[in-house]
């Protein structure tokens, strides 16, 4: 078939699978670039619904285009300004430099790629962290180590280690480095050890230039990973490797932490990173939205650092306020991102620590249904929908991601709790009951 018609067949049946507002602002915009070397490059027309598109759509629309061709045909989309709604579509040839990207980014393996101390904004909650993190990627392996790394969620421990990581690539792209979390590391010690394998994996982290273990915390408690952990963490310092090691305490107060590998940990750089403050979390927004092609001004993004003081939910609610903004064609205003965000109505006490228990509470009070059955298999309607709202606030709230979500629920798989999450997000701008749902709901996550 011929490629422009099948982008034309895939969006029509796209069309019949999401709701109307979502289609206009996503798809509607989307155009066939072109298909060469089994490669279907489609042009949008700005970097917010290409992100949208790549991680809420890819695979059900990968799973469409599969439909029309036999063979594995990759699917790439590229940002185009000049693309515009409502255009025919027609061929147009690009160059497929997008594969490389994703060539080297495959190359980079863990790190992502936006994590660059370029986008690292500093204050002085973080100067410290950040100077030591620069000093470290300039000459791995001589200037602090290990590097130790700690403090509360958000506050952009990951982002961090990962830009020493990135900065190491860039200089010098052959060095070997590792990311792991400290819980991929302990299943992989797990699992060598199970399948009597450990040679492969000491051979693999030993062999590090620059050993990146993020959440080291996670380690502690179990016996046999310490072990091995330790006499990794001792063969790639004697030879001289760069170690950097985040956790959300200090070792001091990471209990079960075998005692020699608290002192080697003490034996480095500790450096704390504080919660950001207002003007921090503004640069960080600003930063955020020029990553996704947009202009943030600057009233908006202080009006959403003014609301949102929780580092980690400072992003996820930047897009929810882009994302509104797409799908009610409204402008970006302060009173969008009160109704999107909107705390002060609730006055949101600060520091506000939000769980998932408190949202399966609230849902359940809202709707008058009990938690175990928001958890259950029933797929009757007057339970399925508050579990759909309890998806969706989970994840625009929480930041959870699919697969947290679904086994918070019984186990239910991602593509489920994406559709859930599809359908109330299209709900929220067309149904006032929806709205005021939510509403109450969030109150009631407050006022227990
Ligand atoms: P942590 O690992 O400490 O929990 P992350 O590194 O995952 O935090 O940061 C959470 C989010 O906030 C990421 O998107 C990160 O890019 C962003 N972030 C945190 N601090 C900064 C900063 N100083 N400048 C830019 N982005 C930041
Ligand atoms: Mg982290």
């Amino acid at each position: 078939m011929d490629p422009v018609k099948t982008w034309s067949a895939v969006l029509s049946e796209l069309e019949l699978k999401v709701s109307r507002p979502i289609f206009a602002a996503f798809f509607s915009k989307t155009k066939f670039s072109s298909f060469e070397n089994d490669v279907i490059t489609i042009k949008v027309s700005n970097p917010l619904i290409k992100e949208i598109i790549e991680s809420r759509y890819f695979l059900e629309i990968k799973s469409l285009v599969a439909k029309y061709y036999n063979k594995e045909t990759a699917l790439v989309f590229k940002v185009d300004g000049t693309v515009k709604k409502e255009e025919s579509p027609g061929p147009l040839f690009a160059p497929i430099s997008r594969v490389r990207v994703f060539e080297d980014l495959a190359k980079l393996s863990h790190l992502n790629r936006f994590y660059t101390f370029e986008n690292f904004a500093v204050s002085s909650s973080n100067q410290m962290a950040y100077a030591a993190a620069r000093a470290v990627s300039q000459l791995p392996g001589h200037s602090y180590n290990p590097l130790f790394l700690y403090g509360g969620v958000g506050v952009g421990k990951t982002h961090l280690m990962q830009a020493i990581g990135l900065e190491v690539l860039k200089k010098q792209p052959n060095t070997k480095v590792i990311f792991c979390t400290g819980e991929e590391f302990t299943n992989e010690i797990i699992d060598a050890i199970r399948s009597k394998t450990t040679y492969r994996f000491k051979n693999k982290f030993r062999n590090a230039q620059v050993l990146l273990i993020d959440d080291v915390q996670f380690i502690a408690g179990k016996n046999a990973v310490q072990e091995e952990f330790f006499y990794t963490f001792d063969a790639i310092y004697r030879r001289g490797s760069q170690i950097v090691f985040t956790s959300d305490r200090p070792p001091s107060e990471i209990s079960k932490l075998e005692e020699r590998l608290r002192s080697r940990f003490e034996g480095g750089l500790l450096i704390d990173i504080q919660q950001p403050g207002f003007e921090l979390r503004t640069a960080i927004l600003l930063i955020k939205a020029r990553q996704k092609g947009f202009d943030l001004p600057m009233n908006i993004a202080q009006e959403l650092a003014l609301e949102v003081s929780d580092a980690r939910r400072l992003e996820g609610s930047l897009i929810r306020v882009l994302t509104e903004a797409q799908v009610r064609k409204e402008p970006l205003s302060l009173s969008l991102v009160q109704k999107v965000i909107g705390t002060k109505q609730q006055a949101r006490p600060l520091g506000y620590p939000l769980s998932p228990s408190a949202f399966f509470n609230a849902v359940s009070k809202h709707y008058n249904i009990k938690v175990s059955f928001l958890k259950s298999k029933t797929r009757a309607r007057p339970v399925s929908f508050p579990r759909q709202i309890l998806m969706y606030l989970l994840r625009l709230e929480l930041n959870l991601s699919l697969n947290e979500i679904g086994s918070l629920l019984g186990g239910r798989d991602h593509s489920t709790v994406l559709h859930g999450v599809e359908k109330i997000t299209s709900l929220v701008s067309s149904s006032e009951k929806v709205q005021k749902d939510l509403f109450s709901i969030k109150n009631l996550t407050v006022n227990k």
